[in-house]
């Protein structure tokens, strides 16, 4: 299965992303995960997307179309995949397009999780994430860890990400409205789009998720290996 998540900062794309690539047994590939490999390694094309995060801007088309096309074409995502945070434009959309139709294959569903805007900056600027393991993911308000500052799963310590700072999250969300919303239509077009209310319990939102593209409760055994919420 092949499927786009789409949806605004903090609407829990993260979460979700991570619980239903692992019901759908689909690799998740996030486009932010993605880049953020590339600043941690310091390369070249990391300092370069590096500026655009901090800022909360988007990565230019050039460089994340290339590092998505590049994790594509690994064989793991043969059976299918779940990508998280990408197309964010239209280019981006009409790249993908592209890319399928070079190996012959096409997106099953586009999901797109829909939030209130002023529920996107509670839940992002509260989010802090494990060093450890980034898809570990707390929120000081709403999932906090048992022991403030660590990590449940696993000991690491936890961070709040750079560009989850409330100026940088309003500045995201307006990039969001002006170049993500458009590629909501891109897949309304096509047939392919589903819209999730992402407001609600983890499960409760990843039951939807799974019924939008047509799979029952019974594929949702992951549900409580990781922690609740917190709107990546
Ligand atoms: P995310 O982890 O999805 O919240 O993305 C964090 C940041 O990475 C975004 O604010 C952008 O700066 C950059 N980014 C992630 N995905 C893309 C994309 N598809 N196109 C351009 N920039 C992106």
């Amino acid at each position: 299965m092949r499927i786009v998540l789409t949806g605004p900062p903090g609407a829990g794309k993260g979460t979700q992303a991570v619980h239903l690539a692992a019901c759908l047994s689909v690799q998740h590939i996030s486009a932010g995960d993605l880049l953020r490999e590339h600043v941690d390694q310091g390369s070249a094309l990391g300092r370069n997307a590096r500026t655009h995060m901090l800022a909360g801007l988007l990565v230019p088309d050039r460089l994340t179309i290339e590092v998505v096309e590049e994790r594509l074409a690994r064989p793991d995502t043969v059976r299918g995949f779940l990508l998280d945070g990408f197309p964010r434009n239209l280019v981006q959309a009409e790249a993908l397009d592209g890319i399928l139709a070079a190996s012959g294959s096409e997106l099953d569903a586009v999901l797109d999780l829909e939030i209130p805007e002023a529920e996107v900056v509670r839940r992002v600027a509260g989010r802090r994430l494990c060093s450890q393991d980034r898809r570990h993911i707390f929120h000081v308000a709403y999932s906090p860890p048992e022991v403030a500052g660590r990590c449940d799963v696993c000991g690491g310590e936890l961070y709040q990400r750079d560009d989850d700072l409330e100026a940088t999250v309003r500045r995201r969300l307006e990039v969001y409205r002006s170049e993500t919303a458009p590629v909501v239509g891109h897949y309304r077009a096509q047939g392919l789009l589903t819209t999730v209310s992402a407001l609600g319990g983890v499960q409760e939102i990843l039951d939807r998720a799974l019924a939008a593209v047509g799979r029952g409760q019974d594929e949702s055994q992951d549900r409580d290996e990781a922690p609740d919420p917190s709107g990546s």
